[in-house]
């Protein structure tokens, strides 16, 4: 028997499923493609159900990932994903947080520890495809840059060689999403005054441990993947308003299902490793492997 067609994604918490991948997941499921989801932390800061932040005096990290696994459970009902594995780590919180150094966080676990666990995963499922985040972790998130070092380390482990993509925005895209989120972050900020409250101080975009700014994005021409789920887009915008918690007072969330259907319609990869060593952009992520 031949090995069923595969697809794992290694994503470091709930809701990351839906936001980059939600619609690959769907259309390859629709497939036939067995998909299988890895969630490296349980995500304990996210905020609670009274919509408290991590840092507020009340924040209960226990019943934040409680209440966030009915979540990415319901959402991996809606993407049809077969299998979900969480790898258990506590969440490390953003760069810099006293969290980074909790023993049982995911940042402060030794890369090689919770490769053995994916890669066990691994050679259960024997995925054709993998996917994570880039070195950088996209946005610079200790949880995310894990998740490709885990991953990573994870794939050398393995006796064979599967294909490996990050996912990424191209720049263009990312252009009009940077303006978009300057004008609503303007509106916000208009809103509370208007409220008599003090607007949230601007962040900036995201640096690194050097205090450079990250790099989010890939030039157009270095991506890989180009996938367009603009048939599957709705059970996209329900996967993430079932992490009702975490996204429902996101951008994505108050565009409305419209709005969304319009903007979001595509999901892009970086492809990195490949056996088949294939050049340019694709729009299947197994065209190497269908009918082999
Ligand atoms: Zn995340």
């Amino acid at each position: 028997m031949s090995t069923p067609l595969t697809f794992v994604a290694v994503h470091a918490h709930p809701d990351d499923e839906a936001s980059s991948t939600g619609g690959t997941f769907r259309l390859l499921k629709n497939e036939g493609v067995r998909t299988v989801l890895v969630t490296c932390t349980n995500g304990e800061y996210g905020d609670d159900l009274s919509g408290n932040k991590p840092d507020h005096d009340d924040h209960d990290p226990v019943g934040v990932a409680t209440h966030r696994r009915g979540e990415l459970e319901k959402a991996c009902e809606i993407l049809g994903i077969d299998r979900l594995e969480m790898l258990g780590y506590h969440d490390s919180g953003m760069r810099g947080w006293a969290g980074n150094e909790n023993p049982d966080s995911f940042w402060a676990t030794p890369v090689n520890d919770a490769a053995s666990k994916l890669a066990a995963i691994l050679m259960q499922e024997r995925p054709q495809v993998i996917m994570t985040y880039n070195e950088v972790g996209f946005y610079g998130h200790p949880d995310h840059i894990q998740a490709n070092r885990v991953t990573l380390a994870a794939i050398e482990m393995l006796d064979y060689q599967p294909t490996l993509y990050y996912n990424t925005i191209p720049d263009s895209v990312m252009e009009r999403f940077r303006s978009r989120w300057a004008e609503d972050a303007a509106r916000e900020a208009k809103e509370k005054l208007e409220r008599g409250e003090q607007p949230d101080e601007d962040s900036g975009p995201p640096v690194d441990e050097h205090g450079e700014p990250i790099r989010m994005g890939t030039p157009d021409d270095e991506i890989g993947a180009a996938i367009d789920i603009s048939e599957i887009n709705d059970a996209k915008y329900d996967a993430l308003a079932a992490h009702q918690s975490q996204i429902g007072e996101s951008g994505w969330m108050s565009m409305g299902r419209d709005e969304f259907r319009k903007t979001m319609t595509t999901e892009w990869f970086v492809r990195v490793q490949d056996p088949h060593e294939r050049s340019g952009l694709v729009t299947d992520l197994f065209v190497d492997y269908r009918s082999a």
